[in-house]
């Protein structure tokens, strides 16, 4: 097994929002750094009004479950890494140890591998924001996709927002064990994650297309 030596010390960001459904939330920010102590270690430098203590293990196993089989980093052994918890929030309701698990899991992939500014860094990315229609708040977020798309739209039922991962193209993915969750873009100014068209099917673009342009007649 290779050992996973850091160099220097790095930071990353991450953040699960969902908002359709159970509305959930957790955010995280971690230092990075190497450490003498050998293994991995955890230092909980934020205060409660950040992230309160009971989120703490959750935060803790998802960078631990990063090292597990068939994860990201399953190929490496942790040598010498100290993980500190610098910042991040909360939400009162939303907030639960899952969301704080993934957004710990996205905190510690971000800062080893710091996402190119374009979502996916595949081009032709189209990063408006569907709500302003803007770009200028736009930033990449891992975003978690459903797990698989309906079979059908039943006559009046609206079809959940959330894409699903057999709607998005197999290379915009994540490895297991983040199938589910796509390197996305993000309106801080309207609190709206999606999925550029570019990563989706193209199938799938047109009938959101077709979706819309029925919406809109009717309306
Ligand atoms: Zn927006």
């Amino acid at each position: 097994m290779k050992k996973l030596l850091i160099q220097r010390a790095m930071t990353g960001e991450g953040r699960f929002v969902r908002q359709t459904g159970f509305p959930r939330f957790g955010h995280v920010v971690l230092s990075v750094e190497p450490s003498s102590s050998g293994g991995l270690s955890f230092q909980w430098e934020v205060s409660p009004a950040q992230i309160p203590e009971m989120f703490r293990d959750a935060v803790c196993r998802g960078v631990s479950r990063m090292f597990e089989p068939g994860a990201k980093f399953a190929q490496y052994e942790p040598d010498g890494i100290l993980i500190r918890v610098v910042g991040g929030s909360s939400h009162d309701t939303d907030s639960n140890e899952g969301s704080f698990e993934i957004a710990a899991m996205e905190a510690f992939v971000m800062a080893l591998a710091p996402p190119p500014d374009e979502a996916a860094g595949l081009p032709g990315s189209s990063r408006g924001c569907p709500k302003c229609g803007g770009d200028a708040n736009v930033v990449s977020k891992m975003l978690m996709l459903g797990k698989q798309s309906p079979r059908e739209e039943r006559a009046g039922a609206r079809r959940p927002d959330q894409l699903a991962s057999d709607e998005c193209l197999p290379e915009a993915l994540l490895a297991a064990p983040l199938q589910q969750f796509i390197q996305g873009c993000y309106c801080t100014r309207c609190g709206v994650g999606f999925v550029p068209d570019n990563l989706v099917k193209p199938a799938v673009v047109e009938e959101a297309r077709k979706r819309a342009a029925r919406r809109a007649e009717r309306l």
